[in-house]
């Protein structure tokens, strides 16, 4: 059975060949079943049993759930399978041709995160999956790019895998179990327009928002002396105000005035209550002013993740990596997995600085490493009675 599969160079081209854009444009928004397809073949011809489970408000979006050996422990491999767009001028070569140059792998995905993916499949060739005592499981998502559909869908299901979760994303082989969560923000401000000469004639909204930042910056002071967490490089919450639009001639009065904000919280701040808090900000600052205020959420908000420190797995992930477990500054799907019940570490080959850039290449040395740390993780949580139970 093992003989049908692809060497990993050709396991790596094909991936890489296979097209699995998301993103919330959707002129650029594809399926990303080809790539589930190609997956669920070699982990079926490996000795996996297969179920593919569709977004249900997305069907043309899959994650793919593989399993071999049972028990309530075990150990889940996880990574996306869609790619951010690409700028074809800014490329030296066809993305979605694998390329090999100066000890290098470039092509769209390499390091953010389809190499993992075939990695895992050549780690897989040396395991013998019939002496599995708890189970493995290979967790392929979609849309972690751009809605995190395929991991809220598992959320939504309650689905459960198993105990310890890696994920492979881009962290140059260091282990994370920490990063910050992200709140964006609309505030639309409505007055009414009149003529300049005379300020009675209407309500500015331009000015009201000047209000609105005045107290969101006063909040912002206040969750920042309350919150901190010296394992991040920026220890507070942090508040960004990113864009403002409003009014149109200088001789009326501004009658509409929009601000966008971005919130990175703590990984034990609640995004409910956060919004809630800016809401409540916002409405008593413009409380008698006479303008309304609309608010969007302009996505729909991705927790902060914090794995215990002392779980197995980053024990483990520290003890191979060899340095301890610390933050990235971008978000993972590892917040839904641990709410699921795994411990959650993310640990993966690629360089962040090389993830959705032009040119985007796997160093060739980050692979055996990788192998090691998976074999290593396999062995301690598939291969070895576990005294979990569940
Ligand atoms: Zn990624």
């Amino acid at each position: 059975m093992i003989t049908k599969l692809p060497k990993f160079t050709d396991c790596f081209a094909e991936v890489i060949a296979t097209p699995s854009i998301s993103s919330i444009d959707p002129r650029h928004d594809m399926s990303n079943r080809a790539v589930i397809d190609l997956l669920a073949g070699w982990l079926a011809d490996l000795g996996f049993a297969i179920e593919l489970v569709p977004v249900l408000e997305q069907p043309e979006k899959l994650n793919l759930i593989a399993c071999a050996g049972q028990g309530k422990g075990g150990l889940v491999l996880s990574g996306h399978t869609d790619t951010v767009p690409y700028n074809e001028q800014a490329w030296h070569q066809d993305p979605f041709k694998l390329i090999e140059k100066d000890n290098k792998f470039y092509g769209l995905g390499a390091t953010d995160m389809k190499c993992f993916f075939p990695i895992v499949i050549e780690t897989l060739k040396q395991i013998d999956l019939t002496s599995l005592k708890q189970p493995l499981y290979i967790l392929a998502t979609c849309d972690e790019e751009s809605t995190m559909s395929g991991a809220r869908a598992l959320v939504r299901a309650k689905r459960t895998l198993g105990r310890h979760a890696l994920i492979g994303e881009p962290t140059g082989l260091k282990p994370i179990n920490m990063h910050k969560g992200i709140v964006m923000e609309s505030i639309k401000l409505k007055g009414r327009s009149g003529h300049s000469s005379d300020p009675a004639l209407g309500i500015n909204a331009l000015e009201g928002m000047h209000t609105v930042i005045s107290s969101l910056m006063q909040w912002r002071k206040k969750i920042q002396a309350e919150e901190q967490n010296p394992a991040f490089k920026v220890s507070t919450p942090t508040l960004n105000f990113a864009s403002i639009r409003g009014g149109d001639n200088p001789n009326r009065i501004c009658a509409d005035c929009e601000m966008n904000i971005d919130l990175r919280l703590l990984p034990h701040m609640d995004l409910e209550q956060a919004r809630a808090d800016i809401r409540k900000t916002v409405m008593q600052s413009i409380d008698g002013s006479g303008l309304s205020v609309e608010f969007d959420s302009l996505i729909e908000g991705l927790p902060g993740m914090q794995t215990d420190a002392n779980a197995e797995i980053v024990k483990l992930a520290e003890q191979l990596a060899g340095e301890p477990a610390g933050t990235v500054a971008f978000g993972t799907e590892g917040p839904y997995l641990n709410s699921l019940g795994m411990d959650t570490v993310v640990l993966g080959p690629g360089d962040i600085e090389q993830a959705h850039q032009a040119n985007e290449y796997l160093s060739m040395d980050r692979i055996k490493p990788m192998q090691h740390i998976l074999t290593k993780m396999i062995e301690q949580f598939c291969l070895k009675e576990s005294g979990y139970v569940g």
